[in-house]
């Protein structure tokens, strides 16, 4: 049985550990590996290690630092392939989705190339007589990010782009389900010229997580994942006085007016409501048609579409999407199929006890429909997570509105129109943190930054971009003024002012 061994200090870890966990085929539905899990003895020994490369790579300057981002995102681009194969077989998503989240993150890798500009401070000349004040950006040191399965390559990257670019050093906590990838990322840094401590990968569970948010050389943790996990972990790592931003959970609304191109929404919607099998933070599993007339067309639309929809295993060319990551994530998505037709939603299309021919035991699930989804009921406040779409019939776009703004989740929000007042409105009135116009998954770029409202971020500064290369520094300001051969000047005992 292959093993996946932690990475620190610029190599596989040889230490045997005390725990293992399994990660599986979720095309063939067997155990493929397993992954060491950490304890605090591995998280302690893998933040002495951070600690001893860190000073020295904060005092590279930030272009040759800005090199190795450069080298590794030709590396990247150059074992896309094979990455991309690795990823989908720990993970189920389809070869070209395993691309695309290796692509985003990448994006990332290519904004903190530019992190020698992103990095210069500000100066004031003469903010008073004969003083200068300026500012500049330092790293924190070492910090930590812990990320979800969901996405491997890009969350990963979305931290620690940043946080090496601009000086510190990392410890990536990955998910323990398909854990290859983080560790090829590390090993791809270290062939790009980061120093060995630079990156390190612990894999673990809880434990290791809780070492991580305890330990007193840990400045910063940034974490994804389930909401009730990210708020733990929010308070946590605050108690212990860390900078903190933890993203959660999602259930994304699509809003289509009766003015919407119908064929072109209809597109959109499927793709982000069943592509990755639905596993995506930024998925759209709600959609929301205003009035009875675009609710009835949009779903005889649906239907059509949904019929078309191939599953096939991760390598398939012509798969739209794969299993879901594991049996037990598989039956909880059945369990809340069975939930919504109890709790009175129309089930149109059932996608429970789909199997693939030839690999009768890999965890899929059919596409599935649901009309008549009612806010009050626990299938449309929970986060489903799987390739289930669910109708929730609005009267006017103010009810659409407020379903989203109300909603626990605030991650993401799409609206379909021609109607740009109604829009621009829609953008400016929801509360929901990344706002999509007839555009399915607003994931920004990896300039602008990411982040969800209520209960899908915790903490105040969002993921990558500026707000990145905020979280991963602290500001010092210098006041400074230059002794002249003049008079002494007038001692004061009161608080100095530009009165
Ligand atoms: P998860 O919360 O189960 O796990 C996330 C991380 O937390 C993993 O590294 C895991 O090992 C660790 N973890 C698990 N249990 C823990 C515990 N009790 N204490 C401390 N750490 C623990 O999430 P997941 O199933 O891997 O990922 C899917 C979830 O992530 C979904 O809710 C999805 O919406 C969310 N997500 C959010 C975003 C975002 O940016 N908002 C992006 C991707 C995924």
């Amino acid at each position: 049985m292959r093993s996946i061994p932690h990475f620190i200090g610029g190599r596989p870890y040889a230490g045997e550990p005390a725990r293992y966990g399994d990660v599986f085929d979720p095309n063939a539905g067997q155990v493929q590996a397993r992954v060491g899990l950490a304890d605090s003895t591995v998280v302690d020994l893998a933040v002495a290690d951070a600690v001893r490369a860190q000073a020295a790579w904060a005092a590279v300057n930030p272009q040759r630092r800005a090199r190795v981002m450069f080298e590794f995102k030709r590396l990247l681009e150059r074992d896309m392939q094979a990455l991309a194969e690795l990823l989908a077989s720990e993970h189920g998503k389809v070869v070209a989705d395993a691309k695309g989240d290796i692509q985003r993150g990448l994006e990332v890798i290519e904004f903190a190339c530019g992190i020698p500009h992103l990095l210069k401070g500000e100066h004031t000349e003469g903010a008073g007589p004969g003083i200068d004040v300026y500012s500049m950006r330092q790293p924190l040191g070492v910090v930590a990010g812990i990320t979800p399965f969901n996405f491997p390559a890009m969350i990963p990257m979305w931290m620690f782009g940043p946080a090496i670019a601009t000086g510190n050093a990392f410890i990536l906590k990955p998910s323990e389900k398909d854990p290859s990838v983080p560790v090829r990322l590390a090993e791809l840094m270290m062939e790009a010229g980061a120093p060995a401590g630079v990156l390190n990968v612990v894999h673990g569970d809880k434990a290791a997580v809780d070492a991580i948010l305890d330990h007193p050389d840990i400045k910063a943790v940034s974490f994804v994942g389930s909401s009730d996990i990210a708020q733990a972990v929010y308070a946590r790592a605050a108690a212990a006085g860390k900078r903190v931003q933890a993203m959660g959970g999602a259930k994304n609304h699509g809003i289509v007016l009766p003015d919407a191109d119908l064929d072109q929404a209809t597109a959109d919607i499927i793709g982000a409501a069943y592509g990755s099998a639905g596993e995506r933070c930024m998925a759209l599993p709600v959609v929301v048609p205003v009035g009875e007339k675009t609710a009835d067309a949009l779903r005889e639309r649906l239907v059509d579409a949904v019929a078309g929809l191939k599953i096939g295993v991760s390598t398939d060319p012509d798969a739209h999407y794969g299993p879901v990551v594991s049996a037990q994530h598989k039956a909880r998505i059945e369990q809340y199929i069975g939930l919504g037709a109890e709790e009175g939603a129309e089930l149109v299309v059932d996608g429970r006890g789909f199997s693939l021919q030839g690999y009768e035991q890999g965890y899929f699930v059919g596409p599935t429909l649901f009309d008549r989804v009612r806010p009050e009921m626990r299938t449309y406040q929970d986060e489903i997570f799987g390739p289930v779409l669910q109708m929730v019939r609005a009267e006017s776009l103010e009810e659409a509105i407020g379903l989203a703004s109300r909603h626990p989740y605030g991650n993401g929000v799409a609206i379909f129109t021609r109607n740009g007042q109604a829009a621009r409105a829609f953008a400016s009135r929801v509360e929901v943190g990344m706002v999509g116009i007839n555009v399915p998954i607003p994931v920004p770029v990896a300039y602008h930054s990411f982040g969800g409202w209520k209960r899908s971020g915790f903490g105040d500064l969002n993921q990558y971009g500026m707000d990145g290369v905020r979280f991963y520094t602290r500001t010092k300001t210098v006041t400074q003024r230059w002794p002249s051969a003049g008079p002494v000047l007038d001692q004061s005992f009161v608080i100095p002012t530009m009165k």
